[in-house]
């Protein structure tokens, strides 16, 4: 083959697996008509395919059978850097979590310890994925704070000791001896709502705001998510968004993160509750289901203010199919989406026809590990999986 006919194949192949991917089984004839690609190009990929696994047959027997993915030829190994805990497992190509080895670590943890703590996990289940015939096709960390993805290089991290500059795919490499994709971790968790669910299939520009113990909003234009020029786009924990005079950890005051990270939120509605100390966001949001403090509510829409004009901003930019917020904690996201649309609403003065929307996103945990997986899955499919031997 040329080189053209190769680039086209391999388009064409990368085409079919993420129909495949999005729309489960089809038949060739399917594929060939979604795609608008000749039946013989199509025929000719799915038996390649078959051949090396990586698709399947629903009637092995039948001639005209639809074929689907291989999940399991598509596994991932993945891991999740925390300032308290590293998190990793092993995730199929349909997004199965497979369990999660995890282990503590101290805000004081230097970047060296984390990495070679984080090798050695990653070691673990490489070594048992390999006793037990489970290759697989590509190793990823996420990791909080700005990051290089191309060269694997943590930039910085306000909340891990130390976190500047780190080379941490390089580190990871060569504990591991194979290559290992380096990613932000708001980056991964959009990446892994729009990668595995089915209500946000066809979404290519969305808005993922998270609220926990920072602040970040990141964007996705055209199915890409916007990363800058420093890697910082959506960075926008450290905007000043008030005027109380707020200590914030990066040595400012009055920051966003200051007004509506979740321990921020908290921290404002006991104040306002001499009696009452909430710890955390699950139990606030158990105390407005509740009926003894009719206020409450009120008082969690008031604290999200500062949000409002910020998210709004960001949202008249991108005119998104959907605003994907995230927190720690689903029945507390649950309760806030409605106050932020209100707010929001209420701020872009009708800015468009229909209300914005925002919808809530997968748990935080899981959606950034398969995030991970869909970034080596995307990078597989792409390359026609010459990883997978
Ligand atoms: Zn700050």
């Amino acid at each position: 083959m040329s080189s053209e006919q190769i680039r086209k194949r391999r388009s064409n192949e990368e085409a079919l697996l993420r129909e495949l991917h999005f729309r489960g089984m089809l038949s060739r004839s399917e594929l060939s008509r979604r795609l608008d690609i000749r039946k013989s190009s199509v025929t000719n990929i799915v038996t390649d395919m078959l051949e090396r696994g990586i698709l399947i047959e629903e009637h092995p027997e039948a001639p005209r059978s639809r074929v689907g993915l291989n999940g399991g030829a598509m596994r991932t190994l993945t891991a999740y850097l925390t300032p308290g805990e590293i998190r990793v497992s092993e995730i199929l190509g349909d997004g199965t979590v497979s369990g999660i080895a995890r282990e503590k670590t101290s805000r004081g943890t230097l970047p060296s310890d984390l990495l070679a703590k984080t090798a050695q996990m990653l070691g673990a289940e490489l070594k048992a994925a390999r006793l037990a015939r489970r290759p697989m096709i590509g190793v990823g960390v996420a990791v909080p704070g700005t990051v290089d993805p191309r060269i694997g290089r943590g930039i910085h991290a306000v909340n891990l000791r130390q976190w500047k500059d780190i080379e941490a795919g390089r580190i990871l490499e060569a504990e591991l001896g194979i290559p290992v994709r380096v990613e932000n971790d708001a980056h991964c968790q959009l990446l892994g709502n729009t990668w595995f669910r089915t209500d946000l299939v066809g979404y290519r520009n969305l808005l993922y705001v998270s609220l926990q113990e920072g602040v970040v909003a990141v964007g996705m234009v055209g199915g890409k998510v916007l990363s800058g020029k420093h890697f910082a786009a959506g960075e926008i924990g450290c905007l000043r968004a008030g005027s109380e005079g707020r200590r914030c950890t990066c040595g400012k005051s009055d920051c966003l993160q200051t007004y509506v990270s979740t321990p921020a939120l908290v921290n404002s509605l006991n104040r306002k509750r001499p009696g009452r100390s909430f710890h955390n966001v699950a139990e606030l949001a158990s105390a407005v289901a509740g009926t003894e403090d009719p206020d409450l509510l009120g008082d969690v829409h008031a604290a999200l203010e500062p949000l409002a004009p910020i998210v709004a901003t960001m949202t008249a930019m991108l005119d998104p199919d959907a605003i994907v917020l995230a927190t720690e904690d689903a029945a507390f996201s649950d309760l806030v989406r409605p106050l932020l649309e209100s707010h929001l609403n209420r701020e872009m003065l009708g800015l468009y026809a229909q209300a914005v929307r925002v919808v809530v996103a997968d748990d935080v945990e899981k959606a950034t590990l398969r995030g991970v997986a869909s970034v080596l899955i995307r990078r597989a499919f792409r390359n026609g999986f010459e990883m997978a031997g």
